[in-house]
């Protein structure tokens, strides 16, 4: 069977810390689905559109990378799509205890799947889409926050 992991989260934006963490990953995986959580409720900052084309950008020569949009719970986009690992990455104890939560829980409700964990490298520690919303908001240069193929600029 293919060892597949889905990344899930809502890249609201796609940050330099998330990309670490799939370019890291992908020699452990043979594919990595880059999963968009959808929530009609949940009004993000950019539009899933764009969310989705940016990241395409970014592994337009990965083929082990899919970007994908899904609405409901990690666990049964995975079941759907046969994947027995979740990918996510930690930056600090207080990612450590949500990460927790989130993946105990998972794992009562789906003994199948496995969720593996990298540690982000120091320099990316402090990187977070909601900070980059907030320069953002406040007319600030994030371009060295985000992957280069992406322009923030063009929504
Ligand atoms: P969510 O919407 O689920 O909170 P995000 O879209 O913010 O998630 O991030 C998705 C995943 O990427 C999470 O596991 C998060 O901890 C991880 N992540 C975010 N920023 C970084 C970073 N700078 N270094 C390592 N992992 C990160």
């Amino acid at each position: 069977m293919e060892r597949i992991a889905v990344f899930p989260g809502s890249f609201d934006p796609f940050t330099i810390g998330h990309e670490a963490i799939v370019k890291r990953a992908l020699p452990l995986f043979e594919k990595i689905i880059i999963a968009i959580g959808h929530n009609k409720e949940k009004k993000c900052y950019f539009p899933l559109d764009k969310r989705v084309k940016w990241i395409k950008k970014v592994f337009k020569d990965e083929l082990r990378v899919e970007v994908a949009v899904f609405e409901g719970l990690t666990i049964d986009f995975c079941h759907k799509r046969g994947v027995k690992y979740i990918l996510r990455g930690l930056r600090t104890s207080t990612d450590f205890e949500y990460e927790r939560m989130i993946a105990q829980t998972n794992k009562f409700m789906a003994p199948d799947i496995e969720s593996v964990f990298l540690l982000t490298t120091p320099e990316l520690t402090a990187i977070h889409s909601t900070t980059i919303r907030d320069i953002l908001k406040h007319g600030g240069d994030v371009s060295r926050f985000v992957p280069k193929e992406i322009d923030l600029d063009s929504i």
